[in-house]
C-alpha cells in the first residue's frame, strides 16, 4: 500500500500530494515524529504537498532494516538484480507522465525537458545497469592472487532538488546492481518524486529493506546518516559546503564518502568555430533547467577577434529563451526552485552590474505577469573579469558570463581558472584541435562541438566539484569493495 492519502494518479488539477509515511523495511511506516515538510510549487508559491520530517530514530530504524537485508541481498543472484533493474526501467516508462508532472510541480522544470531529462534519463540509467550486469567480471586473477569484488554494504544517499530523480537513480541503480542496501534522504524542496520511486520499487518486488526512504532535513536526517556507524558508504550530491560537512560527519566512522558537488564550468569557443552552431548549443548548455544544473556551462570564453559577431547572436538567443509556466510545453525557462534561490540569483545579477560587467540580455527586473512565482530573466553579461563574483561563484540560475581571450594559452588559463571542475565544452571546426584543448582542461566531463550526454560515461568532478564518479562502470565500482585472496605459489 502506498501512503499517498489524497491522490495516487496524475497530479492534475492541483490536488495536494500528502505523503504521511516513510518507507522502511518494505512497509509504509509512520515517522516517530509528527512534523511534515511542506512542498511548494515555485511557479506560484502554493503548497502542493507534504512529506514527513524524519527523525534520528527513523534513520536508525532504516539503517537497521538495511543492515538486516544486506546479508540476503548481497547474496542475491545477478539474474534477480537484472530482473529488478529491467522492471524498474519499465516502471519508469509506465509512470513517465506522472513523474514528469510531479517534478515540474516541485522543481519548476519546463515539462518537455522534465520528460526527457528528469524521467527519460533515469529510465535509461536503470536499464544501463541491467545491461552492465550481463557481462560484468566480478573476479580476476593477478599472479597468485584471486581478486574478488563485493558489495560495500549499507549505503546512505543524500540528494539535491535540481535533477532529483536522476541524482537518485544514479545511486540507487548501481547500488541495487552491486548487491548493496540503502537509505535515501531526498531534498527538502523536491521530495515527492522519491516517494513515487519507493512505490515503484515496492510494486516491482524489491525485497524488504533493500531500499528505505527517510525524508527530512540535512541537519538532522542527513547528518545522522553521514555519521551513522551502521552505514558503510555515503554518496552525496549537493553543494560543496554541505559536502564538506558530510565528509566531516562521516570521518569518525571511516566510511567511504563519494561527493558530487557544485560547478562553474567553462565553454571555450576556439577561433575557427562555427559560431551559429556553437552559440545555439551554448545557450541550452547554460540555461537548461532554468540554469539550475550543476554541469551548466556558465562561463563562455570567446576569441576577442569574434566578440562583435558573438554578442548579437547571444543577445537574440537569450532574449528568445521563453520564460513562463513550466507546465506549458512551449516554455524554455521555468521559475527558480524557491524564493531564497530567486533572491540569491538576483543578488548575483546585481553584483555583476555593480562590478562593471556589461549586461547584454535580461537583468534583475521582474517579469510582467509572473510576479507570483520565483521567476528570473535569462541573463547574459559580457566583459566579465576573473575577479568578479559572477565569474568565480556558482550562481545556479539562468546567468551566462562571457569573457574574451587573445591566444589559445590564455583561453586555457581562463577555462582552468576555477575552484570547480565538473564539466566543460570546446568548439572548433577541427575536432582534433578541440580534443587536444579538452585534454588540458581540469574538469571531469567535456563536450566537444556539442557532443551529447552519455549515460554510460563517468560523470564527476575535479577539485571542489567532488571526488566520485557516477554512471556506467565507474559509477558501479564505487559500490564495490575489492578483496585479494593470495593462493600459495606452487613450485
Ligand atoms: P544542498 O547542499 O543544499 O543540499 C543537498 C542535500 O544535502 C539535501 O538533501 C540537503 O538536505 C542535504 N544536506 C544539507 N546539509 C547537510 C548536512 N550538514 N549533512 C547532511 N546532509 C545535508 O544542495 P541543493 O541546493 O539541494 O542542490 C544544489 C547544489 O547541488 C548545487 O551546488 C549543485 O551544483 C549541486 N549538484 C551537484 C551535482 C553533481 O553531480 N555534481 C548534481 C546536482 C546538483
Amino acid at each position: 500500500m502506498n501512503s499517498m492519502n489524497v491522490i495516487r494518479g496524475r497530479p492534475r488539477g492541483h490536488a495536494m500530494i500528502n505523503r504521511d509515511k516513510l518507507y522502511i523495511d518494505g512497509s509504509w511506516t509512520r515517522s516517530t515524529g509528527t512534523d511534515q515538510i511542506m512542498v511548494e510549487d515555485p511557479k506560484n508559491g502554493q503548497i502542493i504537498g507534504s512529506v514527513p520530517d524524519g527523525t534520528l530514530a527513523d534513520v536508525d530504524a532504516a539503517v537497521s532494516a538495511a543492515r538486516k537485508s544486506f546479508s540476503i541481498w548481497s547474496e542475491s543472484s545477478v539474474e534477480h538484480r537484472i530482473e529488478i533493474l529491467t522492471n524498474l526501467s519499465e516502471s519508469f516508462k509506465a509512470r513517465s507522465d506522472t513523474l514528469a508532472e510531479v517534478i515540474t510541480m516541485e522543481v519548476g522544470t519546463p515539462i518537455e525537458y522534465s520528460k526527457i531529462a528528469m524521467v527519460g534519463t533515469p529510465r535509461v540509467v536503470a536499464k544501463s545497469y541491467a545491461k552492465l550486469l550481463d557481462s560484468y567480471q566480478w573476479e580476476s586473477q593477478i599472479r597468485n592472487s584471486l581478486i574478488v569484488k563485493e558489495p560495500i554494504g549499507v549505503c546512505g544517499f543524500i540528494t539535491p532538488w535540481n535533477f532529483p530523480l536522476h541524482q537518485i537513480i544514479g545511486k540507487v541503480a548501481p547500488a541495487i546492481a552491486a548487491g548493496c542496501t540503502m537509505i535515501l534522504k531526498p531534498s527538502r524542496e523536491a521530495p515527492l518524486n522519491a516517494f513515487l520511486l519507493a512505490d515503484m520499487l515496492h510494486e516491482i518486488g524489491l525485497p524488504n529493506g533493500v531500499f528505505n526512504l527517510v525524508s527530512g532535513r540535512g541537519s538532522s536526517v542527513g547528518s545522522r546518516l553521514s555519521s551513522h556507524p551502521g552505514v558503510d558508504m555515503i554518496s552525496f550530491t549537493g553543494s560543496t559546503n554541505a559536502g564538506v560537512k558530510v565528509t566531516e560527519q562521516a570521518a569518525e566512522s571511516v566510511k567511504r564518502v563519494t561527493l558530487e558537488l557544485g560547478g562553474k564550468s567553462a565553454n571555450v569557443i576556439l577561433e575557427d568555430a562555427d559560431l551559429s552552431k556553437a552559440i545555439k548549443s551554448s545557450i541550452s548548455a547554460c540555461f537548461a533547467n532554468s540554469g539550475q544544473t550543476c554541469s551548466a556551462l556558465t562561463r563562455l570564453i570567446v576569441p576577442e577577434s569574434r566578440i562583435s559577431e558573438i554578442i548579437p547572436l547571444v543577445k537574440e538567443r537569450v532574449e528568445g529563451y521563453k520564460v513562463g509556466d513550466p507546465m506549458n510545453p512551449s516554455t524554455k525557462c521555468g521559475p527558480m526552485v524557491s524564493s531564497e534561490q530567486k533572491e540569491s540569483v538576483l543578488e548575483y545579477i546585481n553584483s555583476g552590474i555593480e562590478e562593471g560587467a556589461e549586461l547584454i540580455a535580461g537583468g534583475p527586473d521582474p517579469i510582467e505577469g509572473l510576479e507570483d512565482g520565483y521567476f528570473v530573466r535569462p541573463t547574459a553579461f559580457s566583459g566579465v573579469l576573473p575577479s568578479m563574483r559572477i565569474w568565480k561563484e556558482e550562481i545556479f540560475g539562468p546567468v551566462l558570463s562571457i569573457t574574451t581571450y587573445t591566444s589559445e594559452e590564455e583561453a586555457l588559463l581562463l577555462a582552468n581558472d576555477s575552484d570547480y571542475g565538473l564539466s566543460g565544452g570546446v568548439w572548433s571546426e577541427d575536432i582534433d584541435r578541440a580534443i587536444t584543448f579538452a585534454r588540458k582542461m581540469k574538469t571531469g566531463q567535456i563536450s566537444v562541438n556539442g557532443g551529447p550526454f552519455n549515460v554510460s560515461a563517468p560523470f564527476g568532478g575535479y577539485k571542489k566539484s567532488g571526488n566520485g564518479r557516477e554512471l556506467g562502470i565507474h559509477g558501479f565500482e564505487e559500490f564495490l569493495e575489492v578483496k585479494s585472496i593470495q593462493k600459495p605459489i606452487e613450485r
